[in-house]
């Protein structure tokens, strides 16, 4: 086949990396025909043989397996970088990135675009326990100063600007809030770790009781589908609108995790328990903690897919979401840029939860 553009997707796996390849791959998409690359740690999974890409099964925290196997690749015409250590080391998350600006620029004469995808933790500071950091005001704006912390994220961006401006290429910055999305293959899915915690209290017959704090009930919350972020990924490759920006990526719209928690509850056929008044957050991380067998035999009775529970779920991430309010990034400076692309979250929810049924990652 012709290809106009080759992608090269680094984290094909993961929330955003799997919607990704399945949209490049599409016979409509802008740019199109795409040839995709997609490179992850572990081996290919089950549920994404069919989606036609090359698989390149990689470790890209290793120079010497990333030279030797990316160098080989000469025909790659954008780069979309959506992938993390699982920490905030910026040292680490650092060099990946640079080991594939490193093999892949000197390679593939046709290069034009490197895609980065950092998040709205760039306004309100970094996950580390203990992190004093004051947030920026929100709604959240893409030109407001770093706050002054070690963020991973300075750190990809400076090698961003610096090997495309060397290079002659053109970037974007991707900032997507929280993620709405179906890999079991990340480390901070959402809504399957909400949709694993009601499996689970349905399992053991008890309510589906809201863990988090009083103020992440009743306030509200920004997402993004991953598939729209996807959709805003293509769009920085074809707009020259788009190209050299940061920008924010949400659906648009905003929502109270009180509307989650009904659906939730709705979708599984469960008795909902919502904030109590006067209650403590309690830590889903440390409800979950001796929950691996429990799960075990849940994806046994109900053949799915076999998970471990630490991969599919996040009750850390869902602590961090239930504990934060206020959190809102525009998306006026989308708009003025000329993508009107939007979600509805509420619907953006249940679709997830259909995809990993119809995936049989939950019953
Ligand atoms: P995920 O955790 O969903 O996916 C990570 C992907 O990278 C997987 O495919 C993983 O596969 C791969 N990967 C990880 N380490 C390596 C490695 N050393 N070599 C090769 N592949 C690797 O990523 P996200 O989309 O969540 O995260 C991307 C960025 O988006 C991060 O900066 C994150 O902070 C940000 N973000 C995420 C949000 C969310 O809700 N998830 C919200 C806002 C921003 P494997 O494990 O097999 O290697």
């Amino acid at each position: 086949q012709n290809y106009k553009s080759v992608a090269l997707i680094v984290g094909v796996t993961g929330i955003v990396g799997s919607s990704l390849a399945q949209v490049l791959t599409l016979p409509d998409t802008p740019n199109g025909p795409w040839k995709v690359y997609g490179v992850a740690r572990r081996p290919r999974p089950s549920w994404f043989a069919k989606t036609p890409l090359q698989y390149i099964q990689l470790d890209v925290s290793n120079t010497q397996e990333t030279i030797s196997k990316l160098s080989l690749l000469t025909d790659i015409t954008h780069v979309f970088y959506v992938s993390w250590i699982g920490s905030e080391d910026c040292e680490l998350n650092a060099v990946m990135f640079k080991n594939i600006l490193d093999s892949v620029i000197p390679n593939s004469p046709n290069l034009q675009h490197i895609s980065l995808q950092t998040g709205s933790k760039h306004y309100f500071g970094i996950f580390e326990e203990g992190s004093q950091i004051k947030p920026h005001e929100s709604p959240f704006v893409e030109d407001v100063p770093r706050l002054p912390v070690q963020n991973f994220y300075h750190d990809l961006e400076d090698i961003l600007y610096e090997e495309t401006s060397k290079h002659g290429l053109t970037w974007s910055v991707h900032r997507p809030a929280l993620v709405f999305g179906f890999s079991p293959c990340s480390m901070m899915n959402i809504v399957s770790t909400l949709s694993v915690y009601a499996v689970i209290c349905k399992h053991e017959n008890k309510p589906l009781v809201y863990p988090g704090s009083k103020g992440s009930w009743n306030c509200y919350v920004d997402c993004v589908d991953a598939d729209l972020i996807a959709e805003h990924h293509i769009w920085a490759t074809v707009d020259p609108k788009a190209k050299n920006q940061v920008l924010n990526c949400t659906n648009g719209d905003v929502f109270k995790w009180k509307h989650i928690w009904k659906a939730l509850a709705e979708e599984f056929g469960l008795e909902m328990i919502g904030y109590i008044e006067g209650k403590e957050q309690e830590s889903m991380a440390e409800l979950m903690k001796d929950k691996d067998s429990v799960w075990y035999e849940i994806v046994k009775k109900h053949n799915l897919v076999p998970t471990k529970l630490k991969e599919i779920a996040a009750f850390w991430f869902a602590d961090i979401a239930f504990s934060a309010v206020d959190l809102v990034s525009s998306t006026t400076k989308n708009r003025e840029l000329g993508f009107l692309g939007f979600r509805n979250t509420m619907k953006s929810f249940s679709s997830c939860i259909d995809k990993m049924r119809t995936y049989r990652f939950i019953p």
